[in-house]
C-alpha cells in the first residue's frame, strides 16, 4: 500500500464551512473534523475519497509533530507535555511555561508549582484538543501549540499545510 502524501491543503467543496482548508481547521474546530471523519468512516465507503485520505492524514500528522522550544524546565530536551489546572467549568489554567518534556524530574516541577492542586499533564499532540469541550480552553491549548511549533498568528492553508507535511 502507497502512503497518501498530498501536496496541497484540501479545501471543503460544501456545507458551512466551504472553501476553509482542513489544514486550518484544525487549529479552528479540531472536534468538528474528528467528527467528521467520523461520519465518513462509518458510512464505509469502498473507494475512499480525497477529503476521506486527507482527514486521515491530516489527523495522523496531527499526533506526531515534534516541538520547537525546549521545556522551560529543563531548556534541554524538547516540549512535550502540556499542563492544564481547572476544569471546564472554571476554566483551565494553560500556557507553553507550564509545560515540560518527558522526563519525570521536569513533570514533577509542574505539579510542584501546581501548589497542592493536581494538573493534568497532556501531549503535545491535537487530540489533547479533545479533552477541552470548551472553546475558550482549546484556543489557550492553540496558542500552547503555536508556540511550541513556532507558527505565526496568522495562518494561511499553505502554512498551516506545509507544517502538517513537513516530517
Ligand atoms: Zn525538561
Amino acid at each position: 500500500m502507497v502512503e497518501y502524501s498530498p501536496s496541497s491543503p484540501y479545501f471543503l467543496q460544501s456545507g458551512r464551512r466551504q472553501g476553509k482548508a482542513i489544514e486550518v481547521l484544525m487549529f479552528v474546530n479540531y472536534p468538528w473534523l474528528v467528527n467528521l471523519l467520523d461520519i465518513i468512516q462509518r458510512n464505509n465507503p469502498r473507494v475512499k475519497n480525497r477529503l476521506n485520505l486527507q482527514l486521515e492524514w491530516l489527523i495522523s500528522r496531527g499526533e506526531d509533530r515534534t516541538s520547537k522550544r525546549m521545556c522551560p524546565q529543563c531548556q534541554t530536551n524538547p516540549l512535550a507535555f502540556f499542563a492544564a489546572l481547572g476544569n471546564s467549568r472554571d476554566g483551565y489554567s494553560i500556557s507553553h511555561l507550564f509545560a515540560s518534556c518527558t522526563q519525570q524530574s521536569c513533570q514533577e516541577k509542574l505539579i510542584g508549582y501546581a501548589g497542592g492542586k493536581m494538573p493534568s499533564l497532556l501531549s503535545l499532540q491535537f487530540s489533547s484538543l479533545l479533552q477541552f469541550p470548551v472553546r475558550h480552553d482549546r484556543d489557550m491549548v492553540v496558542r500552547v501549540f503555536r508556540s511550541a511549533f513556532d507558527l505565526p498568528k496568522r495562518l494561511t492553508p499553505e502554512t498551516a499545510f506545509n507544517f502538517f507535511a513537513s516530517l
